[in-house]
C-alpha cells in the first residue's frame, strides 16, 4: 500500500486558548482554541482520514485492523499524540506520572513522556519547567503553602527552542507561545496549580496528593544533544531520540527523500509549502507515511516536524 494518510486535525477550545491556530489554515469555531489534536488515535479526539483509500475513517479504527502499516506494532493504542498548542494565556502546572506508577494507580493506563518544539513566541515569553525545591518536605512545604513563585522554575523561551519533559516534572506552558508537541498516547495529568482561575464559576481540581508523589526532586534538567544529521537538499535535526520517539526538524529548500521507517513516521507541516509524495502540502498539514509507502519524496520551501517510533 503506496500512499499517504492524510488526517483532518480536531480543534479545542480552551479557557487559556487564542486564535492563532487559524495561521495554520485551520478553520476555528471561536476565538479561544487551545489545541490542534493533530495526529491522534485517542478517544478523545480522534483524527478521520482525508482522502485516499481510507477516507472518512478514524485512526484508531486504521490503527485497530490494519496493523501491517504500522509495521506490525503490538501495542494496543497507537502509541503518539500530536498537538499543536496555541497559548494565549498560561496553562495550569501540571505533572505526569511515569508508566509505573500509571499502571499501578490509574488502571493500567501508560505514562507521559512529552516533547515540546516552540513555533513561536512573544518576545518576553517564559515556559515553566521544573521547581526549585530541594528536599521532599520543602516541595511539600511550598505546594502547601501556596509559594508558587518559590516553588516553580519559570525559564525564558525562544522560537526553535526544544524541550524534553519527562515524567515528574512539573511544567507550564505559559501564555504567547505557539508550540508543537509530540507527546506519548496518554491523558494522565495531574494538575499542581491553576493560578486559582475559575472555570464557570469554579476552580478546576488539583491533584497535589498524587503530584506530591511523582514529582521528581529535585529537578535534574534533561541534557539535550540537538543534532543536525547531513542530508541532501534540506537540514535535518534530530531534537530527541528517547525510547518513547524519535523527533525530527526538517528544513527543506529543494527537493530531498524522507527515508522509510520500520513503522510509520508522523508528519506536520509547520511552516512553508512545497510537496510531498506529489501532493501539495502546505503549513498545518499532518500526515501519517506507513512503513508500506517507503521513502518519501519532499519538495519546496517548507519545515517539517516528523516522529517516528523504534519498533520493540
Ligand atoms: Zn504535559
Amino acid at each position: 500500500m503506496k500512499e499517504l494518510i492524510f488526517l483532518e486535525p480536531v480543534l479545542k477550545e480552551c479557557i487559556w486558548g487564542g486564535d492563532r491556530l487559524s495561521e495554520f489554515g485551520y478553520r476555528l469555531p471561536s476565538d479561544s482554541v487551545g489545541e490542534c489534536w493533530a495526529i491522534s488515535a485517542h478517544p478523545n479526539g480522534d483524527c478521520l482520514i482525508k482522502g485516499g483509500l481510507y477516507d472518512g475513517m478514524h485512526l484508531s479504527t486504521l490503527w485497530d485492523t490494519h496493523r501491517e502499516l504500522f509495521g506490525g506494532l503490538t501495542a494496543e493504542h497507537f502509541p503518539l499524540l500530536i498537538k499543536i498548542i496555541d497559548a494565549k494565556r498560561d496553562l495550569s502546572i501540571q505533572v505526569h506520572p511515569d508508566d509505573a506508577y500509571a499502571a499501578l494507580h490509574e488502571n493500567g493506563a501508560s505514562g507521559k513522556t512529552e516533547c515540546w518544539y516552540i513555533l513561536d513566541c512573544d518576545e518576553n515569553a517564559t515556559i515553566v519547567i521544573g521547581h526549585r525545591a530541594g528536599t521532599k518536605e520543602e516541595a511539600e512545604r511550598l505546594v502547601k503553602e501556596g509559594k508558587w513563585s518559590d516553588f516553580i522554575r519559570e525559564i525564558p523561551v525562544h522560537k526553535g527552542d526544544f524541550f524534553q519533559i519527562e515524567p515528574g516534572v512539573v511544567h507550564a506552558i505559559k501564555g504567547g507561545t505557539v508550540l508543537l508537541e509530540t507527546q506519548q498516547n496518554s491523558d494522565i495529568t495531574y494538575r499542581v496549580y491553576d493560578y486559582d482561575r475559575l472555570q464557570n464559576g469554579v476552580r478546576r481540581e488539583l491533584h497535589l496528593e498524587k503530584s506530591l508523589s511523582v514529582i521528581g526532586i529535585p529537578f535534574r534538567e534533561c541534557a539535550l544533544e540537538r543534532k543536525v544529521l547531513p542530508v541532501k537538499g534540506a537540514v535535518c535535526e534530530e531534537l530527541i531520540c528517547c525510547r518513547y520517539y524519535s523527533v525530527e526538524r526538517w528544513e527543506i529548500s529543494g527537493e530531498t527523500v524522507l527515508p522509510g521507517t520500520s513503522t510509520f513516521r508522523n508528519v506536520s507541516v509547520v511552516n512553508g509549502e512545497g510537496k510531498l509524495g506529489g501532493f501539495p502540502v502546505a503549513k498545518g498539514t499532518n500526515l501519517l507515511i506507513p512503513c508500506t509507502y517507503g521513502e518519501c519524496v519532499a519538495e519546496g520551501n517548507m519545515e517539517l516536524i516528523c516522529s517516528t517510533i523504534e519498533k520493540v
